[in-house]
């Protein structure tokens, strides 16, 4: 599973000048890492690049382990086999689950956590993918509620026979978490690309803004677009990231609709959420993918602090005039703007 997310950038690794981002003395370090079932690149421009980007990549190989739901050591594996009790969890999963209980509840139950059980049955979790039987979906929605799930100070706690998956949102967590550290080292500019999310840091070392790729999801290895941000997560859920195709010719994809226990098919096969924060750009692109396109435009209207761009299965694409500017289009299809609403 690899995201085709392009970013266009210069892989400059001394810079010349005085600009609006970086000094005159500022380095570049690239570093390249396979972590959460994932590839993953950091690129930092600053005098602290190096230890910045070397701190990064323990903080993510330590996130890993708290949020992965293989590994028997991580918090959500102690989650998913306590039994209905309480367990004692690190602060990352406390925020993480308070990012997805808040999403939940924005979206209207669309994105669900504790889907995780309905994931297992398609084997979306093991790449050993099969259609279940509708009887056994039903059966397993019986235990998907994500307000059953009770979070503590530093505890969180699951019924029996629950089981969670943080996969909708720890990347986008983990993304802000290593901005966190360039942050720290004074970094003044910097890209990541966590699997596809895209999070950046200042402008480019030149002070010109980050140029990001939008992937079309007709053609994956192509671009629809790219979009110019600053200081922004460009974060996109689609259906030609992880799918399979089943016996009966039907392509079967890995975000799953909570009301139906199935692959989401309301309207959408891209979603991207333009934002400050990573992880909840993380938590709305899955989100918004379920919601579909007019509730997706609800949630924005409602929400005001993101900006998205959606491709329908019928070839539109629908974007939110506060990103029409910094757009340009690599693929013509027909599209439409959604405009904020006058307040009467
Ligand atoms: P990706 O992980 O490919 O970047 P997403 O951020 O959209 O894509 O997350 C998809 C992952 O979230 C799935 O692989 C699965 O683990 C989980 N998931 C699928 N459907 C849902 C859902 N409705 N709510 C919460 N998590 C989901
Ligand atoms: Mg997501």
């Amino acid at each position: 599973m690899r995201k085709v997310i392009t970013i266009i950038m210069s892989g400059i690794c001394m810079m010349p000048l005085l600009t609006a981002c970086g000094k005159q003395t500022d380095t570049m370090k690239s570093a390249d890492i396979f972590a959460m079932d994932t590839y993953m690149n950091l690129k930092a421009y600053g005098e602290d690049a190096e230890a910045a980007v070397a701190e990064a990549e323990t903080r993510i190989l330590a996130l890993e382990q708290y949020f992965s739901v293989t590994s028997e050591a991580s918090d959500v594996w102690k989650i998913n086999h306590a039994n209905g009790q309480p367990v004692t969890v690190s602060a990352d999963t406390v925020c993480v689950l308070q990012t997805a209980r808040q999403m939940h509840s924005d979206s209207g139950g669309a994105l669900c956590i504790s889907l995780y059980p309905v994931l297992r049955a398609w084997g979306f979790t093991t790449g050993e993918y099969r259609i279940p039987a509708g009887s056994d979906i039903s059966n397993l929605l019986k235990y998907c509620d994500d307000t059953r799930i009770i979070i503590g100070e530093d505890t969180a706690q699951i019924p029996p026979d629950y089981a969670i998956d943080l996969g909708a949102v720890a990347k986008g967590y983990t993304g802000d978490a290593v901005m966190e550290i360039m942050r720290e080292h004074h970094i003044s500019s910097a890209i990541i690309n966590l699997g596809g999310n895209v999070q950046t840091l200042g402008c480019k070392s030149d002070g010109s803004s980050w140029t990001v790729g939008i992937t079309d999801p007709f053609a994956p290895d192509q671009l629809l677009g790219t979009v110019k941000v600053t200081d922004k997560a460009v974060i996109t859920s689609g259906n030609y990231e992880r799918y399979f195709t089943g016996d009966d010719g039907q392509k079967y994809w890995h975000i799953l609709d909570p009301e139906t226990g199935c692959p989401a098919d309301n309207g959408l096969i891209s979603v991207t959420v333009i934002g400050d924060c990573g992880a909840k750009c993380d938590a709305l692109s899955t989100a918004l993918f379920v919601e579909g396109a007019e509730r997706a435009v609800q949630h924005w209207h409602k929400s005001g602090d993101f900006e998205m761009i959606l491709v329908t299965s019928d070839g539109e694409l629908l974007m939110t005039e506060g990103i029409v500017a910094d757009y340009t289009v690599k693929k013509d299809i027909p599209c439409r703007v959604v405009h904020y609403i006058e307040k009467p």
